[in-house]
C-alpha cells in the first residue's frame, strides 16, 4: 500500500498506473478514525475497481462547530493498518492546501435546496463544505467510481446532485450501513458514548425498524409517537426524525406518497450526533 500526502505526487502515480482505458479507478474518501464501516467500503472498492484509493482527511470546511472539528479522533496509524489489511492500494492524507490549494476558493453550488434541510438545517454550510472537498479530491484522483455510506445518506443525494452539476461521469456506488452487534449504527463518534450509552444507543435503530413495521397505522401517528418516544430516552435529544422522499428529500406524510422513502433520524446521545436510516420501498 502506497501513502502520499501531496496530490501532484499521488496524480502521476495514478498516471503511471493507467495501462489502458480500461484500468478502472474506485474512489473512498473518509475523514479517519476508521471503523468497520469504512472498511465495507474499501471491501466493495477493491471487489469493483482494478485500484482503490482512500483518502483520510478531516475537512475543515465542512465543520460548522469548531468543537466538533477539534474533537475529532484521529487514529491515523490504526487507520493506515487497517486500510493495508483490507487489500486498498494507495491512501492520500493530505493537508489543507494540498486539497484546496494555495488560493482556495470556497465554491458555492446549487443544489437545489437539499443542502438546507434535515443535517443543512443545523448545520449551515454543510453540505457546501462537502461538495467543496469532493469536488477537490476527484479533479486529484479522477476515479471511475466513488463509494459512499448509506449511513450518510442526504450526503449521497447531494454528491449524485453534484456530480450532475459538474457533469462528472463518476460512478457513485451506496453502500448499505454497517452496524454494531446491538444495531447501533458504526461511526466515529461512537467511541465519544459512554460504555453503557453505546450499548443503550441500539434504541436509535430499534425505532427505526419499529416505524418499518408500522404500516397499518397512519404514517404522522407514528412519526410522532416515536418523535415522543425518542425525546424521552434519558440523555437524548432528537433533532430529527423525518420520513422523506428519497430522490428529493421532501416530506412524506402518506404511507403511499412515495415509492421511495427514507426514514432518517438524528439523535444527540449523551452529547454526541448519532445519525441513522433506514429506506423503505
Ligand atoms: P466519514 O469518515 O464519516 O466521512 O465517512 C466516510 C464514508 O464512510 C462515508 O461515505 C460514510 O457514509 C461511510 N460510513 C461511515 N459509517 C458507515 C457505516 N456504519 N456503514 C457504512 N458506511 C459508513
Amino acid at each position: 500500500m502506497k501513502v502520499f500526502s501531496e496530490a501532484k505526487m499521488l496524480n502521476s502515480y495514478l498516471f503511471s498506473l493507467k495501462k489502458d482505458k480500461n484500468t478502472s479507478f474506485g474512489f473512498v474518501p473518509t475523514m479517519g478514525a476508521l471503523h468497520q464501516g469504512h472498511i465495507s467500503l474499501i471491501q466493495s472498492c477493491t471487489a469493483k475497481s482494478d485500484i482503490s484509493v482512500a483518502s483520510i482527511y478531516v475537512n475543515p470546511t465542512q465543520f460548522n462547530n469548531q468543537e466538533d472539528f477539534d474533537k475529532y479522533p484521529n487514529t491515523i496509524g490504526k487507520d493506515l493498518e487497517m486500510l493495508e489489511k483490507a487489500g486498498c492500494d494507495i491512501v492520500f492524507v493530505p493537508k489543507f492546501d494540498q486539497v484546496y490549494g494555495n488560493e482556495a476558493v470556497h465554491r458555492v453550488y446549487d443544489l437545489d435546496g437539499l443542502d438546507i434541510v434535515l443535517e443543512g438545517a443545523n448545520r449551515p454550510g454543510h453540505f457546501q463544505g462537502v461538495c467543496n472537498v469532493v469536488h477537490h479530491l476527484l479533479d486529484i484522483v479522477k476515479p471511475d467510481f466513488l463509494f459512499l455510506g448509506q449511513k450518510d445518506f442526504q450526503q449521497t443525494v447531494v454528491l449524485k446532485k453534484l456530480l450532475n452539476i459538474i457533469n462528472s461521469p463518476v460512478e457513485i456506488i451506496v453502500c448499505p450501513i454497517v452496524r454494531e452487534e446491538n444495531g447501533l449504527a458504526m461511526s466515529s463518534r461512537n467511541v465519544r458514548l459512554s460504555e453503557k450509552g453505546r450499548n443503550k444507543a441500539a434504541f436509535i435503530s430499534e425505532t427505526l425498524q419499529r416505524i418499518k413495521k408500522s404500516r397499518n397505522l397512519p404514517l404522522s401517528t407514528v412519526l410522532q409517537k416515536e418523535r415522543a418516544f425518542l425525546n424521552t430516552e434519558p440523555n437524548a435529544h432528537l433533532d430529527y426524525l423525518e420520513m422523506v422522499d428519497g430522490r428529493t428529500l421532501k416530506p412524506i406524510t402518506d404511507w403511499e406518497d412515495c415509492d421511495y422513502k427514507v426514514v432518517l433520524v438524528v439523535v444527540i446521545y449523551e452529547g454526541v450526533r448519532l445519525l441513522d436510516n433506514e429506506v423503505l420501498d
